[in-house]
């Protein structure tokens, strides 16, 4: 995008919400370690808002602290010293109708030398007001922009309203859409795999793929997010967002290059090209489950309604056979999963290539299968037939084995250190200071997404409206096999 009006502009990132849970877990520590890379201006300031009074010491301490928790071990010394210089706290409450104007009055220069990036880590219901109160002090005049989380909504309908309400202060080109995963090494690696090789190009469609599989499998369970996640669950907290955004970049087209619009344009098609589902389908194409007792991630689990202290049909779990109606794709299925308690964390795509068209090794020949794993380990593995080392009576024997992209071992560009594993809110807030929103999602793509899921929801109420029980610690409930089954493939456990 062109708002980057930085130039010799003085940069502000105003952290609203500094206080929060995500600011202390990631958005701190990722400043700190960009500063720590000298990404940022020596000018930059960095400031906290939120209601609670913090006297400046107090407030360091804590972001000291949250960065040393999150990064210590990868801190030179001389960086926090330098990066809480930058920084400073003011209490407001975004209920108080001077908002702006104070927060005017503390940014202190004159507003036509600042470039001001507002990163609203507070709850959705909180973008209106503070939208209202950037407008009505003039803080969202260009180039500065905003940049908010999920959930934009939780389907079509709410969504608008966000969105409408943040339209009302910033143009769409200076208005950032998180979505987390986009800032993942391993995903922004998935668009150089795809667009800068020519050996997998012509294989990346129908003729040569059996289907795609997509995962993000938790061990935990819902926690102290339950109050939120119960109004949610599995399809508006992950598949809507994170797992769609996934499906977009392994399906789209390529793109005529990665400028903003470029990219996110591809990806709106795909989008547009999901086919339905909907009452008449929903049952053979989705799964729906709830973790009940059991043991997940090293602990016993009391089970989801057990922990809500009442009963609930929110799914902790979905599975989703998806298909993309356009010549690329068409026969090609798209299985998505994620669910929580799960028995193991991963985050991976896997891509199934067909099986050879006439075997000559009996059914020794297995079929290709790319792996692209998020997590925990970066890692891109591609399954290759080889023979089998060494001499055997009845002759040639084949073995499966992985050629292995390891981005945990890939090595920086001084030589021999290994890379540091980045957090993927890096990536996000240097493109958001650089005003480049391509790895942001854009209006038209949150509400695509959403016009799809909002037809599982529906269907979900009338044809299914209770998920499956399955223990905590398993891979989810009986329907996500049988989802595979009927179709005579498996999930990749
Ligand atoms: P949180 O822990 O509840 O933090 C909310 C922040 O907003 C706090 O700093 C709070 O501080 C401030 N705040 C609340 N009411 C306010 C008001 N009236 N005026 C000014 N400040 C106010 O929330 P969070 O988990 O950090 O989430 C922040 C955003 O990120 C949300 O949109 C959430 O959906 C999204 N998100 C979070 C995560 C995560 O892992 N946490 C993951 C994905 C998306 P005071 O109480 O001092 O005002």
């Amino acid at each position: 995008m062109s708002s980057s009006g930085s130039g010799s502009r003085q940069q502000v990132f105003v952290l609203v919400g500094g206080t929060g849970d995500l600011a202390i877990r990631m958005l701190w520590p990722s400043l700190a370690m960009l500063d720590q890379d000298n990404f940022l201006s020596d000018s930059l300031r960095v400031i906290s808002v939120s209601r609670e009074k913090l006297d400046h010491g107090a407030f360091v301490t804590r972001v000291a602290d949250a960065v040393k928790k999150r990064i210590g071990a990868d801190l030179e010394g001389g960086t926090l010293d330098r990066f809480v210089r930058r920084i400073s706290h003011i209490a407001l409450d975004a209920s108080d109708p001077t908002w702006g104007d104070q927060l005017k009055a503390a940014l202190g220069a004159d507003m036509s030398n600042l470039d001001v990036v507002f990163f609203l880590s507070v709850s959705p219901t909180l973008f209106k007001p503070i939208c209202e109160h950037l407008r009505n002090s003039g803080l969202n005049a260009a180039p500065n922009r905003v940049v908010i989380e999920k959930p934009i909504g939780r389907d079509l309908a709410s969504s608008k309203v966000i969105n409408d309400s943040v339209a009302h202060a910033f143009d769409e080109a200076r208005i950032f859409r998180i979505d987390h995963y986009l800032g993942k090494e391993t995903v922004q690696n998935l668009i150089a795999l795809r667009f800068g090789n020519t050996v997998f190009e012509p294989l990346w469609n129908a003729q040569s793929i059996d289907h795609v599989q997509i995962t993000i499998a938790e061990t935990v369970g819902t926690g102290e997010r339950l109050g939120y996640y119960d109004e949610y669950g599995a399809i508006r907290d992950m598949l809507q967002n994170h797992l769609l955004q996934l499906v977009c970049l392994t399906a789209m087209e390529p793109p005529s290059g990665l400028s903003s619009d470029a990219l996110r344009d591809e990806k709106v098609k795909v989008l547009k090209s999901l086919k339905a589902i909907d009452a008449s389908n929903v049952l053979t194409n989705t799964a729906r489950g709830q973790y009940g007792p059991g043991f997940a991630d090293g602990q016993k689990v009391a089970g989801y309604e057990a922990e809500k202290g009442s009963p609930s049909n929110t799914e902790t779990y979905v599975a989703v056979k998806l298909e993309i109606a356009n010549w690329r794709w068409s026969g090609t299925p798209f299985y998505l999963r994620t669910g929580k308690c799960l028995p193991s964390r991963a985050t991976e795509i896997v891509i199934q290539f067909k099986t050879v068209p006439h075997s000559i090794f009996g059914g020794e020949a297995k079929p290709n299968r790319l792996v692209i794993r998020l997590q925990p380990d970066e890692d891109i593995k591609l399954s290759l037939m080889n023979k089998a080392p060494g001499l055997t009576a009845e002759g040639m024997h084949l073995q499966q084995l992985e050629l292995s992209l390891s981005l945990a071992t890939a090595f920086d560009g001084n030589g021999s250190k290994p890379a540091r594993r980045r957090i993927a809110y890096e990536r996000l807030i240097l493109d958001a200071l650089n005003g480049n929103n391509a790895q942001f999602v854009r209006r038209d793509e949150v509400e695509a997404a959403w016009a799809w899921v909002d037809g599982i929801v529906e269907g979900w109420q009338s044809a299914y409206p209770k998920p499956q029980m399955y223990p905590a610690g398993t891979f989810g409930p009986v329907s996500a096999y049988t989802l595979l089954d009927r179709d005579g493939r498996t999930w990749n456990d």
